[in-house]
């Protein structure tokens, strides 16, 4: 049996693709690898758009959110420094799990069909198309479009060209309780190269504090590998490597480890966020669409990558539908890349990476004195009120 859509990946990208096709009329069956939905805690902050309620109601976020907060305050290269920001709309503060088994529910409501436990390990091609995945119980499952949702080391995107070095960016983060903050918001830390003399050639890093209420919070680094240019990422530190330097700015480094020193920590592991360059072409072979991480559709400013899945799966459907797709050929791949390059989703993640990425080089990327980024911070402080 041949389905309209077949989507690797039940996360935020894949299970919002498969609401909105559903909801379009289209028969949907997404395949997961894993035996539940959000096994690694992925994103945990989200602001509010519109888009999360036609997908999840109106409710929603406020059922599963334990805290929100409108507060940022960054501090300067060394900590001697900070400014603070008060955003119009509060950010919501969450579990990982309880976004994708409420997207998974809304999906299975809307008719689809969810396989957990179906990892898929290749395309099947037909006349140059792609037609169909293999899963790892060796069975084919046929469809007219197949959408690669499955994250930031795609088996379907590493086929349609994708170099995930040039996306990626490694981060590591830990949940706890009992952190002692005399702030409500989300911190964030800028870490200048050659600050750890421990690492001695670790990356332009930014740690973050993102506090869930009652002193419990999430907090992490994640490398900017976006600041290095894509020929010298190799030494970037990545897991192991990324969680040892974690515990030494736990344990060391000034206000960030204040803060947390003392705090219970109930979760630690590292993974990948790719929001250091964006795959600018969603479909190389006819048949087959990327989306999500799978071509680094996140915000290269904060690391934001779950409401631009959203508003991704909303334009892949209507294309779907508008275009009655019922076979793909390379006319249509080239319009669907089209288009996707004049959405509104593509041209803010696209604009991000094109203005954020030469400022991040050529501020992160090299030693400074502190001095200057405390001048700089005293500067934007000014404008901006120590909330
Ligand atoms: C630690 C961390 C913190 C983050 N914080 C934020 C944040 O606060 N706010 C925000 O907006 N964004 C954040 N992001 C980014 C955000 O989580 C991602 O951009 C978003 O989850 C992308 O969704 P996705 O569905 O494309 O990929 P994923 O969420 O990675 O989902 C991919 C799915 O595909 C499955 N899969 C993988 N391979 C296969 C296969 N071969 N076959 C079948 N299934 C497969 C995986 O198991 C997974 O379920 C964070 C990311 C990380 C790693």
């Amino acid at each position: 049996m041949a389905h309209d859509v077949v989507i690797s990946g039940a996360g935020s990208a894949g299970l919002s693709t498969a609401i909105f096709c559903a909801r379009a009329g289209l028969d949907v069956l997404v395949l997961e690898k894993n035996s539940k939905t959000g096994v690694f805690p992925r994103g945990e902050t989200m602001r509010p758009d519109p888009i999360i309620t036609e997908l999840l109601g109106p409710d929603f976020m406020d059922q599963i959110s334990f805290n929100r907060t409108a507060l940022r305050r960054y501090y300067s290269p060394g900590c001697r420094e900070f400014f603070s920001l008060e955003r119009e709309h509060a950010s919501y503060i969450f579990h990982w799990k309880d976004l994708t088994e409420g997207l998974k529910s809304v999906a299975v409501q809307e008719g689809v069909t969810v396989m957990m436990n179906h990892e898929v390990i290749a395309p099947v091609s037909r006349n140059g198309n792609v037609v169909g995945v293999i899963t790892g119980d060796g069975k084919i499952r046929n469809s007219t479009t197949i959408v690669a949702a499955d994250g930031h080391n795609s088996v379907l995107g590493r086929k349609s060209g994708v170099n995930y070095r040039n996306l990626n960016s490694p981060i590591a983060k830990r949940i706890c309780s009992g952190i002692e903050s005399d702030f409500s918001g989300m911190e964030f830390f800028i870490i200048t190269p050659g600050t750890l003399a421990e690492f001695k050639a670790h990356p332009p890093m930014i740690a973050f504090i993102f506090p869930r209420g009652d002193g419990d919070a999430e907090a992490g680094v994640m490398a900017l590998s976006g600041a290095i240019p894509p020929g010298k990422r190799g030494d970037v530190p990545f897991g192991a490597e990324l969680l040892k330097i974690l515990k030494n700015l736990w344990e060391t480094y000034p206000v960030f480890s204040d803060k947390l020193k003392n705090a219970d920590v109930s979760f630690e592991g590292a993974s990948i966020i790719p929001m250091a360059g964006m795959h600018h072409a969603a479909s190389s072979i006819p048949g087959l669409i990327l989306t999500g991480d799978t071509i680094g559709l996140v915000e290269a400013s904060g690391g934001c990558g779950i409401v631009a899945t959203m508003k991704n799966a909303k334009f892949l459907s209507r294309f779907l539908v508008d275009n009655g797709v019922k076979e793909w050929n390379r006319r249509l791949m080239k319009q669907y890349n089209r288009e996707f390059q004049h959405s509104d989703i593509y041209r803010h993640i696209s604009g991000k990476y094109r203005k954020l990425l030469p400022v991040m080089r050529l501020l992160l990327n090299r030693r400074w004195r502190f001095v200057s980024f405390d001048h700089l911070w005293r500067i934007i402080g000014q404008f901006n009120r120590r909330v």
